[in-house]
């Protein structure tokens, strides 16, 4: 079977950056599995999956704009050290919920002094470009009910 629109495909992947840094990878023998065409897994990667089978291995370099994006520097913001009451400890790389207008977003801190916190709410691999390794584990027909709920149930799914 190959990866398609109503099918579930489990696979490996190692995630590195342009400077060959590992970012991200599967579990060892626990493959990650979604639901193809639902918008589980970034577009450049759901675009690179489609015709593939299992035992299928490949790399696919995504650029940021099929990726997380690219870098928008209206998300960068310098806020008073006040408003991390009951934080004893800030230091760059610590992620935290903020909450605006229109809900909440995870920010980074990028930047930290005795006055003021610069927090950054990109996605932290927003602008980098995804050099992806896969390995196809597994592909099968999707579920009436994973269909309906957009997403992958059981192994290497949601358990709800
Ligand atoms: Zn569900």
């Amino acid at each position: 079977m190959q990866i398609a629109e109503h099918t579930v495909a489990s696979f490996h992947y190692t995630l590195t950056n342009p400077d060959g840094e590992v970012i991200d990878a599967s579990p060892d023998g626990q493959p990650l599995a979604y639901l193809h065409g639902a918008g589980n897994i970034v577009p450049g990667l759901e675009q690179a999956m489609e015709g593939r089978a299992a035992g299928d291995r490949f790399d696919v370099v995504v650029s940021p704009d099929q990726g997380y994006g690219v870098r928008d520097p209206g998300l960068v913001q310098v806020v008073p050290r006040a408003a991390f009451q009951g934080v004893d400890v800030i230091e760059p790389g610590m992620q935290f919920q903020a909450h605006n207008g229109q809900g909440a977003m995870v920010v980074t801190v990028a930047a930290v002094d005795a006055e003021a916190v610069t927090v950054d709410g990109n996605h932290p691999l927003a602008g980098v470009p995804l050099h992806f390794s896969i390995e196809i584990a597994q592909v099968r027909a999707a579920t009436a009910e994973e269909l309906a709920h957009g997403h992958v149930h059981g192994a290497g799914g949601h358990h709800h």
